[in-house]
């Protein structure tokens, strides 16, 4: 049965192998069995199993027939009739199927003969000699007890910033982090071992209804490991925000001077800036209309700017990205604290209301306790606020506020070669439509194409039509939207003690995303494009001066809309679920960042934002960990 769905989605032809004869059935049942959530895996199980039975075919209009006994035709009508149910759990179950299985068919260690066809060069490989690790790590397997002044969760852009400083007080600190130690040794730029080791749940995380794919870290360096060194300082405008939100600090020289300190440490600058022929294509549609572009800023040092920087969302095997596994995690080490890989923290231990510390377990299976005076939570926005809800801890506006700067990406072919996998990652941007009410709007960026996100993100009406645009990948470039989102959701805990998550488009934001839509469409087309295309559900397109136009092809994003399986977004930024504020009704932390209902717990990482920063966040995350962890170095020291 799941042979015969994978060959429905592609069943190859002209160079391109058929889905069942390069293993993808297999890689699909894996990545289904691998997916973090109870309920979604026996969704998808479910649906499968019912997927062959004659109701489900009849649904789709094969009439009273197996799906297997079908013909391709008819399979693909089966399919259709679900992409565009009325139901959203039926279109849910689509997308979910339609992105696992061109993942595996396109992105996996088997899909060799698919990169020959489409012209991708594959894995770029390690480097012959690659620099040594540098920290030195360790998984417990005594199943032993520590004891520590602070223990920090999670070591990415929170995590490393505040266990360096916390150490460098003369703190006795412990990093635990869920996640694996890679070393550039491992960073060959291959989508399937990069997804596996280096992203949070393989790269598959999704809010409930699938409606946004989350895309984060887990390894030691979190995000910041695989993220696009964009390096963006908080801007004045959110600042104020922020401080109205009871944060004073956040317009103070304090956070200037974390700004400043952490921007520093982590070689921020424009000097490694080339752009890629995706921002070449970006600032030439920008420049045609007259509108906002710039230069980013970025934190490397001796990137290359050109082959490697492609493959940096898997990890930099140069070096050159300065994550904190490159700068704050060594300086923690240097300075005496004991770090700790592989090890999930499962709660949060308290009595008397205050923190006595965690505990958890390795990935060996051996548990761990770890007594601490305070307890520093940078898990990130998905897991902080899951861990205090699973400890019995915080209050209740823990797991609210979840922003996510969704980004809607448009693509665009080209008549000359783009080769979207190469070059600097990102380089360019514009603020054209950054403030479109009240400091909210979007971005417009690129970012690097591999398979996986073209097999992902390409809407499927057919199997001819998304291989004729898989096979010119080469020629392809994406604009991202990234919207500062104005709306919220939230995260609450599965039974099995995973994120739950729930967000919906608000209706501002839908607005927002399409001017946005209209705004990326003028730049391509400004740039030359010969064919622009969205992610809508529907496939919409047009091909300038050739085929169908601007207005229409608005008028059918605007029948699609911005609902859940109308339209692929995909977030890179999670924040806002442990917000830092003044007023204890709206916010779960103090100004701070000390978690109320408990003493002893401080939150360092992008849960703590009280609104959407509206810029990339690494820098921002980084700046309020130096502000929080010294706030709390000073209380414990005292
Ligand atoms: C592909 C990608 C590209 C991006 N590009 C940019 C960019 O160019 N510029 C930018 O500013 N931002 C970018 N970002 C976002 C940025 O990297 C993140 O916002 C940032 O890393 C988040 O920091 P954090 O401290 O909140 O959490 P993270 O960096 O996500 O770190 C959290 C860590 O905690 C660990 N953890 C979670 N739960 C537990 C537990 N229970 N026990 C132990 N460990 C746990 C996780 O494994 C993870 O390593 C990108 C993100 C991605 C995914």
């Amino acid at each position: 049965m799941l042979a015969a769905l994978c060959d429905t989605f592609a069943p190859g032809g002209d160079g391109l192998p058929q889905a069942s004869a390069i293993g993808t059935p297999e890689r699909v049942a894996e990545l289904i069995a691998g997916l973090a959530r109870k309920g979604e895996r026996r969704q998808l199980e479910l649906l499968l199993e019912l997927f062959d039975s004659r109701a489900v075919t009849a649904f789709g209009g094969g009439g009273l027939r197996r799906f297997t006994s079908l013909d391709h035709a008819e399979r693909e009508a089966v399919l259709l009739r679900l992409a565009d149910a009325r139901i959203g759990l039926q279109r849910q179950a689509f997308h979910a199927l339609r992105k696992l299985t061109m993942l595996a068919y396109a992105a996996s260690s088997g899909s060799a003969s698919v990169w020959d066809a489409i012209g991708y060069p594959g894995p770029i490989g390690a480097l012959a000699a690659p620099a040594p690790p540098t920290v030195a790590t360790s998984i417990r397997r005594d199943g032993g007890r520590l004891s520590c002044d602070v223990v920090v969760v999670g070591s990415g852009a929170g995590g490393g910033v505040a266990a360096a400083v916390l150490a460098e007080a003369g703190l006795d600190v412990v990093v635990v982090e869920m996640g694996e130690h890679l070393t550039d040794a491992d960073f060959d730029g291959g989508e399937q071992q990069g997804l596996t080791r280096a992203y949070l749940e393989r790269g598959t995380a999704q809010t409930r209804d699938g409606s946004v794919a989350l895309l984060a870290g887990s390894c030691l360096g979190g995000g910041t490991v695989v993220n696009y060194a964009t390096s963006f300082a908080t801007p004045e405008n959110v600042r104020a925000e922020w401080a109205s939100h009871g944060v004073s600090a956040f317009t103070s020289a304090v956070f200037d001077a974390s700004l400043a300190r952490v921007s520093e440490r982590i070689g921020v600058s424009r000097d490694e800036g080339r752009p890629s022929r995706r921002d070449e294509i970006l600032e030439r549609g920008l420049r045609a209309l007259g509108w906002h572009v710039d230069e980013m800023p970025r934190n490397t040092r001796g990137c290359d700017q050109g082959a490697s920087c492609g493959y940096c969302g898997y990890g930099c095997r140069l070096g050159a990205k300065q994550s904190t596994l490159k700068t704050f995690l060594p300086d923690a080490a240097v300075a005496g604290a004991r770090i700790f890989v592989r090890t999930r923290i499962t709660r949060i231990l308290h009595a008397g209301g205050h923190a006595t510390g965690v505990e958890g377990r390795t990935a060996l299976g051996e548990p761990v306790t770890i007594s601490s005076r305070a307890v520093v939570l940078a898990c990130g926005a998905l897991h902080t606020p899951v861990l205090l809800r699973r400890s019995g801890l915080g209050n209740e506006r823990v797991g609210r506020g979840l922003r996510l700067h969704p980004v809607l990406p448009l693509f665009g072919l080209f008549d000359d070669p783009v080769e979207p996998w190469t070059g600097t990652m990102q380089s360019r941007y514009s603020d054209e439509h950054r403030d479109l009410h009240n400091g909210y709007g979007l971005k417009y960026e690129t970012a690097a194409v591999h398979p996986s996100l073209a097999a992902a993100f390409l809407p499927w009406r057919s199997a001819e039509d998304h291989a004729r645009v898989l096979r010119r990948i080469a020629h392809l470039t994406p604009i991202g939207i990234l919207l500062r989102d104005h709306g919220s959701g939230s995260v609450g805990v599965t039974r099995e003690g995973e994120p739950d998550v729930r967000y919906a488009v608000s209706a501002l934001d839908a607005a927002h995303l399409r001017v946005g839509v209209d705004g990326a469409a003028q730049i391509l087309e400004a740039a030359g494009a010969r064919w622009i295309g969205s992610t809508h559900a529907s496939a919409p397109s047009y091909e300038p001066g050739r085929r169908a136009d601007r207005a229409a092809f608005l008028a059918d994003v605007d029948r699609d809309g911005f609902a859940a399986g109308r339209v692929g977004l995909v977030s890179f930024h999670l924040m806002g679920t442990a917000a830092m504020g003044g007023d204890a009704q709206s916010s779960a932390c103090d100004p701070e960042g000390a978690v109320r209902g408990v003493r002893g717990v401080v939150v360092c990482d992008g849960s703590t934002f009280p609104t959407a920063s509206g810029v990339n966040p690494m820098v921002t995350i980084e700046a309020i960990a130096d502000m929080n962890a010294r706030s709390l170095a000073a209380t414990l020291g005292s």
